[in-house]
């Protein structure tokens, strides 16, 4: 298979089983101290794979589990990853006061960033949830220190999305600043975005989707962002009496995800995002990177 020039993004959702957002009607978050912890496992699987391929990701790691796993997110940034921001405990944006929020990305980067050494410089929100009328999040994360956000995604669904927003990197200004937006990849379909970046995605559609999704910002010239969560590749997870749709989204396919994700990291190359566009050199510059507004529709 040829390898690609350009380097997509490979991005990890670190996180639990247990606290995954559409299971979260059916466990409660007191009790996630209770449940067995296996996360590590599928981080030390995915940090053997992505140093077999030479490539290098971007891990979104809750700080409740950093606190946690401590060894875990030193062994990211020892592996040459990046480490960044999912937030404190995996709140939606949408269930937060912006006080709330400020707690969380602050806590979050403080507890990474003394695991790691490095500046925590990017954020992904649980569920993508800065939808319309939470942009006042971009706004706390310039002021908290953060450059870059990866949780606009530009699609239309039920309860996430951000239908308004462009499918490729780009500058978002605000009051406050600049701040890069590195969106999940989509592909453009019968003039509508389809989800095409991982997760559920990944394990349900065929993977040709991804392929010709990551082919097509390639012949653009752009990154394509990929995410997965570490919960993905874990077949062997305690399952929860969860609806049936619940039941098909979340834990189908779970068994085919690692021998996707091999196929994936031989056909393109994945670095990580920060060091991507050269925002991770010194906090106070702008970057001269810039947006390919033109390339997106
Ligand atoms: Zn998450």
């Amino acid at each position: 298979m040829r390898q690609s020039r350009t380097a997509h993004h490979f991005t990890v959702d670190v996180e639990e089983y247990f606290q995954v957002l559409a299971l979260a009607p059916h466990v409660a978050r007191e009790s996630w101290g209770g449940y067995e912890s296996r996360v590590e496992r599928s981080v030390s699987a995915i940090l053997e794979i992505l140093a077999r391929a030479d490539a290098r990701g971007t891990f979104f790691v809750l700080g409740w589990l950093a606190e946690r796993k401590p060894d875990m997110v030193r062994a990211m940034a020892r592996a040459g990853h990046e480490v960044a921001s999912h937030g404190w405990d995996h709140r939606r944006v949408t269930e937060q006061t912006p006080d709330e929020f400020r707690d969380s990305v602050r806590r979050t980067k403080r507890v990474l960033e003394d695991l790691t050494g490095a500046p925590v410089l990017g954020f992904r929100a649980p569920s993508y949830s800065i939808v319309a009328g939470r942009e006042w999040a971009l706004d706390i994360l310039l002021e908290e220190g953060y450059r870059y956000d990866s949780s606009l995604f530009p699609v239309r669904r039920p309860g996430y999305g951000y239908a308004a927003g462009l499918r490729d990197p780009h500058w978002l200004d605000r009051p406050g600043g600049r701040l890069v937006e590195v969106p999940p990849a989509t592909l453009r379909m019968f003039g509508v975005n389809l989800p095409a970046a991982g997760g559920a995605y990944f394990r349900l559609l065929p993977y040709a989707l991804v392929r010709l999704a990551l082919r097509d910002f390639e012949r653009r010239g752009v990154p394509g962002t990929f995410y997965i969560h570490p919960w993905e590749i874990d077949p062997d997870q305690p399952r929860f009496p969860v609806p049936a749709l619940t039941r098909v989204r979340h834990y189908g396919g779970l068994g085919r995800v690692l021998p996707r994700l091999e196929r994936l990291l031989t056909e393109f190359r994945f670095t990580s995002i920060a060091p991507d566009f050269g925002i991770a050199l010194d906090s106070g510059r702008r970057g001269d990177w810039a947006p390919r507004a033109a390339a997106s529709p």
